[in-house]
């Protein structure tokens, strides 16, 4: 049996990681990618939570001359339609899951109980949260420090378009530089866009450790086992 290193993890789907190369909307077969190496890592005895983002849909800190707060909720509600999505190919994959929302679509969704979803965890479902943190100007970034920190999660895995955290960008930049480990006051100092500022900072008061790796299967366990990929915050 293969040990891994973490028992309970978050994991961080940027929206955008689901559209693939388009950049937009949902591409089922990157969706089926994903839901796969969630599958084999909930195989080996990993709790699984996942935070996914909107930005494939909407982002309300770049939506132009509409209020604020209506953006960001209109962010959020494309949070729950990846949520979903996710979940349609975990299911037709044979794993439990459940979607937990911050906000409440009952007919869709379970409303965020945090006793419930960790009893879900427990269970060896793979919990799903949606909607954020619920609140307007917050972050999918804040909503995934916060649900680990509530579910007790020993690291956020952070899945992204890049291998690691540069000092500048390294499809810009030649010469930047790749940090193989950083501590939360350095991404805070140094302005490395990891996380934003608030959930970096959560994270930090909370002691959770973020693993920032390129999105792949392989990658996804790779890093439940604890291998040196991509670079570590903590
Ligand atoms: N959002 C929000 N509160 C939250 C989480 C998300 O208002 O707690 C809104 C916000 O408008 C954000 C959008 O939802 O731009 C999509 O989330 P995010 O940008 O974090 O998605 P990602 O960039 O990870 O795809």
């Amino acid at each position: 049996m293969i040990e891994p290193k973490y028992k309970r993890v978050l994991l961080k789907l940027s929206g955008e990681a689901l559209s693939g190369d388009r950049g937009f909307g949902i591409n089922n077969d990157i969706v089926n990618d994903i839901a796969l190496a969630i599958k084999k890592i909930r195989e080996i005895g990993v709790e699984v939570s996942v935070v996914v983002g909107g930005g494939n849909f909407w982002r309300g800190r770049t939506s132009e001359g509409m209020d604020r707060t209506t953006a960001d909720y209109i962010g959020m509600l494309a949070t729950v339609m990846n949520s979903m999505a996710l979940q349609d190919a975990l299911e037709n994959m044979d794993v439990q899951t459940r979607v937990q929302t911050a906000i409440e679509m009952r007919q869709i969704a379970e409303p965020y109980i945090r006793r419930k979803a960790v009893r879900h965890l427990e269970k060896e479902r793979v919990v799903i949260f949606g909607a954020g943190t619920g609140n307007p100007y917050f972050s999918t970034d804040t909503a995934a420090a916060l649900r680990a920190a509530e579910m007790e999660a020993e690291v956020i895995l952070l899945a992204k378009n890049v291998d690691a955290v540069y000092d500048k960008d390294p499809k810009v930049h030649a010469d930047a530089v790749k940090f193989d480990e950083l501590t939360y006051l350095d991404v805070l100092q140094k302005e490395l866009k990891v996380m934003d500022s608030t959930a970096t900072s959560l994270c930090m008061d909370n002691q959770i450790p973020i693993k920032v790796f390129e999105l792949s299967t392989e990658n996804i366990m790779k890093a439940v086992m604890g291998e040196n990929i991509g670079t570590t915050v903590k």
